[in-house]
């Protein structure tokens, strides 16, 4: 069970930052909004830097979440050194430098999330259908008008898709092919430990990030595996690769016990970035794309989808989250590392 997922709007570019700052700002209310503990605990994120040329990126990166409504604060090493005095500031190779702060960032308990707003849903006279696998798609004179299931069929005069990882292979069932490969996650907690970690943190000289979760687990992960598969189990390059992240920036936890690891899928778009759209088949819609950032995203995600469903009009904060934006040359290519998912 993974207990904390991180939440945060540390986001660069326009067609990004708005949304998830948005996103931060419906998280802020959601126990409430839900009467529903999930457990939202905005301890603070921080992304290491280690070199000069990182920290004026941070900085560009901080001024621009600030100009969208975000918090955010650029430490310098004494800075971090109040905040986190254990981690290796001195590592020969990757001194810590300072850090860019978010102190609204945070962590959330994903699966309390997912039951407070089912709770809601069903309240508000939603059917929610368990173990009820969409086969495919209804399709009447080029639009969609309906699902088939493994229970049965269900007629519909809006379709609305969002299955994450399953993206490519349940978009296939309506004869479509996304901008989206299938990748493996890993993830790993360690036994419990007294209290320790003051929020998450960010190594950023290499893919490693950590929080401890309230039963003292530190919860931490890195890079996708970075080869397209369906497969929900990891392999070692990557463990080896999370760990020395690890060592690199706090080595004590090389001494703390492993308790369980495990891989999820991850729907990897071509720039990074989501897609909150309709696709060219009347009353079919598509939600995806997410990375492995869409948890949260989750109430924002949630919002402009049924925006768009209701007014088949995009909502004006995800209005760049389109399907033809390779097309037309507007990509939100977040980190600037180009077309290929293995590198965002
Ligand atoms: C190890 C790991 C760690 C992560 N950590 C973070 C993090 O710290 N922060 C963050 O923001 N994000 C994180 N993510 C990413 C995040 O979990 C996803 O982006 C997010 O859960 C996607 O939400 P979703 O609602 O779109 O899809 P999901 O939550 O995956 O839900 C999709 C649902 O569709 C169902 N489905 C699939 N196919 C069908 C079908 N044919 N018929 C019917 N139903 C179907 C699935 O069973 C599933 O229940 C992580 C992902 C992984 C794997």
């Amino acid at each position: 069970m993974y207990h904390h997922t991180i939440i945060r709007s540390n986001y660069m570019l326009p067609g990004n930052e708005p949304f998830y700052e948005f996103s931060m700002k419906l998280w802020e209310s959601l126990e409430q909004d839900t009467n529903y503990n999930s457990m939202v605990s905005q301890r603070g994120v921080v992304n290491l830097y280690h070199s000069d040329p990182q920290r004026d990126a941070f900085a560009r990166r901080g001024n621009a979440m600030r100009m969208a409504g975000a918090d955010a604060v650029l430490l310098d090493e004494k800075g971090i050194r109040e905040l986190c005095p254990f981690l290796d500031f001195d590592n020969a190779r990757f001194p810590i430098k300072g850090g860019l702060l978010q102190p609204r960032g945070g962590t959330a308990r994903h699966d309390a999330v997912a039951w407070g707003y089912a709770r809601g849903a069903d309240q508000r006279g939603v059917d929610i259908l368990q173990n009820c696998e969409v086969t495919g798609f209804r399709n009447k004179a080029g639009r969609c008008t309906g699902v088939e299931t493994n229970r049965g069929s269900i007629a519909a005069k809006k379709v609305a898709v969002c299955v994450a990882g399953s993206s490519s292979r349940v978009m296939e069932r309506a004869g479509m092919r996304l901008p989206i490969e299938s990748h493996v996650l890993q993830a790993f907690v360690s036994e419990g430990l007294k209290p320790l970690l003051p929020g998450v943190i960010t190594f950023g000289a290499g893919h490693f990030y950590v929080s401890q979760s309230d039963k003292g687990g530190l919860v931490f992960g890195g890079d996708i595996d970075g080869y397209n598969t369906y497969a929900q189990r990891g392999n070692l390059p990557v463990v080896e690769d999370v760990c020395e992240g690890g060592m690199a920036i706090m080595p004590m936890i090389g001494r703390a016990r492993l308790l369980r690891m495990w891989g999820g899928l991850v729907d990897m778009s071509m720039d990074g970035s989501p897609f909150i759209d309709k696709t060219h088949i009347d009353g079919l819609y598509f939600n995806g794309g997410w990375c492995y950032g869409g948890f949260k995203a989750t109430p924002a995600s949630g919002w402009c989808y049924a925006h768009l469903l209701a007014t088949d009009q995009s909502h004006p904060l995800a209005k760049e989250f389109r399907l033809d934006r390779f097309e037309r040359g507007y990509m939100i290519d977040e980190k600037g590392v180009g077309a290929q998912p293995n590198l965002h």
